[in-house]
């Protein structure tokens, strides 16, 4: 190569560490700064110093993609043991499997129905008098009737989004949430599992590279990209630009940690559906890590509420107020120069980490054979509306 870049990644989660590395593999010097005292951002896990156990400190995160690229790329860094997200859900004090399946069903209705059967209940549960549902509710309704909406989706869904089902867009629920067997694996994807050594451990060694520095708890500020040939910026698009068009909402998370001797629920996760009850789900982290021995037990209470300005943004909102907003924050970006946004936050999407490593990858290969050309590369290599 005849040259090498000085490359800026601001964030060092995946989407910043994984382009960092292709981009030093490639030759390029690269600096990553990360506001936060760890590496890993919202996938960030550690060992919790009172149990041992090795904790999800952003909320639980399982990996599981059908991109086998992805899937060897994570497995160069780690070894990933086999883990399937079976998730159980309290709702009216009794204990359900979800996504709702023939279990889930036959339980709640006190029934022995084989598929076709319950499939035929359904459908005469469902609110055929809802002809075209413009929202969560009406689509729920639609699709399932008011019995397993209100068990299983209405409570929840308020908790989880702080508004009523009514006031969500009907396209939140795109399919039929109901499996008509007895399959209680979350995904559907060919590959599914847990890194040995917890995702912080994955992403120190995707940053482990002769070319890639890393400066933790230092914060990028827009001035900062100056001295850099190329900015890649995974941090909040708003925040970018100093809030100056106002904040684009998030959900956050708050955690309450308590600890048990034993085995406190007997599963990773376990969903709470009754609005009556304030938090939305408990994660137990020693069942994320079966293949490990611990006797205490440490888990988290989450609740969640509207992202404040000193909280940490999780759930974009993207209604349309937000998309509004967002459609200003994206015209501003692409007037900047030399500078990329990338990863959930740059982006403000929803974004599961083996889809950040597809994106971080693609946008990597496009620096270089932009670079190659002596063209620029753009401000989204993801369109982000
Ligand atoms: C509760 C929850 C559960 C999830 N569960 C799953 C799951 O089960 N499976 C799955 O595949 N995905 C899951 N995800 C998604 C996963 O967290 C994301 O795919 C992943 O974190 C995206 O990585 P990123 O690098 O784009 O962003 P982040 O991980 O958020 O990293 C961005 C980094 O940028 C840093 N930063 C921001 N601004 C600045 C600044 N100005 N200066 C310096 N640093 C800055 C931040 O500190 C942060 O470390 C979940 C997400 C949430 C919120």
């Amino acid at each position: 190569m005849a040259s090498s870049d000085r490359i800026g990644i601001v964030g060092a989660g995946l989407s910043g560490a994984v382009i960092g590395r292709a981009l030093a593999e490639a030759g390029h010097r690269v600096e990553i700064l990360d506001a936060r005292g760890h590496v890993a951002g919202n996938c960030h896990t550690e060992r919790d110093a009172e149990t041992g156990v090795m904790v999800h400190v952003y909320g639980p995160h399982i990996f599981h993609t059908d991109d086998t690229e992805v899937w060897d790329y994570v497995n160069r860094f780690q070894t990933f043991q086999p883990y399937k997200n079976r998730v159980k859900t309290t709702s009216g004090g009794q204990v359900y499997s979800l996504p709702v399946n023939l279990h889930t069903i036959n339980q709640f209705f006190g029934k022995a129905f084989r598929p076709d059967e319950a499939r035929a209940f359904i459908e005469a549960q469902a609110d055929r008098s809802i002809a075209d549902p413009q929202t969560f509710e009406e689509q729920a309704l639609r699709f399932v009737g008011r019995a397993l909406y209100e068990a299983f989706f209405k409570g929840y869904t308020q908790k989880q989004w702080g508004c009523s089902p009514t006031e969500l867009p009907a396209s939140i629920l795109k399919r039929l949430p109901v499996r008509f067997n007895y399959d209680d694996n979350y995904f559907f994807h060919k590959y599914q599992g847990m890194p040995e050594n917890g995702y912080t451990d994955m992403v120190a060694r995707i940053l482990d590279h002769a070319n890639v520095t890393v400066r933790l708890a230092t914060r990028f500020h827009r001035a900062d990209g100056d001295g850099y040939a190329h900015v890649f910026y995974s941090g909040p698009l708003d925040g970018y630009f100093d809030y100056a068009l106002g904040r684009l909402g998030y959900r956050t998370l708050d955690f309450e940690r308590f600890t048990y001797e034993g085995d406190y629920q007997g599963c990773a996760v376990m969903n709470y559906g009754d609005f009556a009850v304030p938090y939305t789900r408990i994660t137990e982290h020693k069942h994320f890590s079966p293949w490990e021995e611990h006797e205490g037990s440490v888990c988290y209470r989450e609740f969640s509420r509207e992202c404040g300005p000193d909280d940490t943004p999780y759930y974009p909102i993207r209604l349309v107020r937000e998309k509004e907003q967002l459609a200003r924050y994206v015209a501003r970006a692409e007037q900047e120069r030399a500078v990329t946004f990338v990863g959930r936050l740059g982006t403000y999407r929803y974004l599961d980490m083996d889809l950040t490593i597809r994106e971080a990858l693609d946008t990597a290969r496009l620096y270089l054979a932009r670079r190659a050309q002596g063209a620029a590369m753009p401000a989204f290599v993801q369109p982000p509306l």
